[in-house]
């Protein structure tokens, strides 16, 4: 069995930095990618610009594997685009891992070699069993010693209705809605919000990202209108930490959004929670709210709710996660934005990853599950943990160190509420004290 590889599913930022550690410490990884490029999620949001400079989004052994090649390293301290993240190092990764990464292949399922999820004996024995779809429709079955699972959270976005299922009418009005932060640089896309009464709805970073290029858009197109629909009671902390946020792209954008709302360029809708969108014969929308609010001639919705994990091809592996977050169960009170005020990330690996299913593991986005706090560096050691403990390096497996920026957009997806009298200083990492809020996280001894 250990000549089988570690099949790790998505060519994302963490799957493919696990493939480099993998490749590091000597074992085989064989990343399984549906898209036909690496960083396929990446790339649908290519105009985006990441809050997180260029060091801290390269994981470190796969620097070390670029290094080897002719790679030329991004300016450390500027800013990429998804654009540019795709481009400039997740690229030449795959291609520095060759034909370790295999693209336009989906997993579709995962098991345990011959055994449904029923069947006790040869669980730590036989391998696992990826069934996978080509690009053709082809259908095929692999063995694997291991699996890691980081295929994101992007293809399964939350709706806009407040209930986690779609608003009543919101299927039927899925032409005028939009699941991502429209690239407003692209003339066609432009034109569709020129003028238009655009809602958007959302508390996170990629609603504040939304905020600001549609307001640049009002400015100079006549008639263009923006709504923002909270479920909170008011706009408190949602701008994030501003000045003192750890992370200065993330606070210089959430002082842009509050700069529109201050210029009079959008309306806030607060204690929004969408029940129903009501669509008439002229092509606009009513959304309406639960407590009877509506929003009213809307053209277009920008739905910005956050994510979720789509576990339906894991039906067959034992897996134990938070009812709540649907993240690992170990790692769900270590980010769990209810609990935690921002800046509270702690470092977690291997041990809290595992599933009952062994050598099964959840890893990067998806391992967060609904939670929206999640960093690129956060999976990059997740995934280096992983790999120690599978080359069995269990000293480096639990030994997790990790120093992450304080999250100054917590609140993230609009995951909870908060009330409107809440004291500013309870955002913990939007209060006065941003120094204390960044965690140095040692030493994971959890479980030793
Ligand atoms: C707009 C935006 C901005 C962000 N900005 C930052 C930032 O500034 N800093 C930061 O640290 N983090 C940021 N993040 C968060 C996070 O770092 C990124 O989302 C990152 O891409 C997550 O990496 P991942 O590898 O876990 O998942 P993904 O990037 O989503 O990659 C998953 C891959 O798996 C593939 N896949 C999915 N399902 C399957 C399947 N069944 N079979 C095969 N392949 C599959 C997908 O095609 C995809 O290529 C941002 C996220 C978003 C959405």
């Amino acid at each position: 069995m250990s000549e089988l590889p570690v099949v790790i599913v998505g060519a994302g930022p963490i799957g493919l930095a696990a493939a480099a550690e993998l490749r590091e410490r000597g074992l085989r990884p064989l990343v399984i990618e549906k898209g036909s490029v690496a960083g396929s999620s990446v790339a649908r949001w290519n105009h985006v610009r990441l809050f997180s400079q260029w060091s801290e989004v390269i994981a470190p052994a796969a620097q070390r594997l670029l290094q080897t090649t002719e790679w030329v390293t991004p300016e450390p301290e500027s800013y990429p685009t998804g654009s540019d993240w795709s481009a400039e190092y997740l690229s030449p990764l795959a291609a520095a891992l060759g034909d370790a990464v295999q693209f336009d292949t989906e997993v579709i399922g995962v098991a345990r070699r011959g055994r449904d999820r029923l069947v006790d004996a040869g669980r730590d024995t036989e391998p696992l069993s990826i069934h996978v779809r080509s690009a053709d429709g082809s259908e095929d079955r692999l063995l694997a010693r291991a699996v890691i699972d980081a295929s994101g959270t992007w293809s399964t976005p939350n709706p806009l209705g407040s209930e986690g299922l779609p608003a009543i009418g919101e299927r039927s009005a899925a032409e005028s809605l939009e699941y991502r932060v429209p690239d407003l640089a692209d003339p066609q896309v432009r034109e569709r919000y020129a003028g238009k009464h655009t809602v958007i709805a959302g508390a996170g970073h990629s609603a504040l990202t939304a905020i600001v290029a549609l307001a640049s858009l009002a400015k100079d197109a006549p008639g263009t209108r923006i709504t923002w629909a909270l479920r909170r009671g008011g706009v408190g902390t949602t701008f994030g930490g501003g000045a003192s946020d750890q992370l200065p792209a993330r606070g210089t954008l959430g002082i842009r959004a509050s700069q529109a709302l201050e210029d009079g360029l959008l309306s806030v809708v607060t204690e929004f929670r969408t029940a129903a969108i009501e669509s008439d014969a002229s092509g606009t929308h009513v959304i309406v709210s639960d407590n009877g609010q509506r929003i009213e001639a809307v053209d277009r919705a920008v739905v910005l709710t956050g994510f979720r994990p789509d576990l339906s091809w894991l039906s067959e592996v034992r897996l134990d996660l938070d009812p709540t977050l649907q993240a690992p169960t170990e790692m769900a009170p270590l980010i769990d934005p209810n609990v935690h005020s921002c800046g509270t990330i702690y470092p977690h690996g291997f041990r809290e990853l595992s599933q009952p299913e062994p050598n099964f593991f959840l890893a990067g986005m998806k391992s967060y599950g609904r939670a929206p706090n999640f960093l690129a560096m956060t999976g990059y050691e997740q995934v280096r943990s992983i790999a120690a403990h599978l080359a069995g390096d269990q000293e480096s497996a639990g030994r997790v160190e990790l120093i992450l920026p304080e999250t100054g957009v917590c609140g993230g997806a609009g995951v909870f509420d908060e009330p409107e009298d809440q004291p500013e200083s309870d955002g913990g990492c939007c209060g006065a004290e941003p120094a204390e809020a960044i965690r140095i996280l040692a030493s994971n001894t959890a479980g030793q």
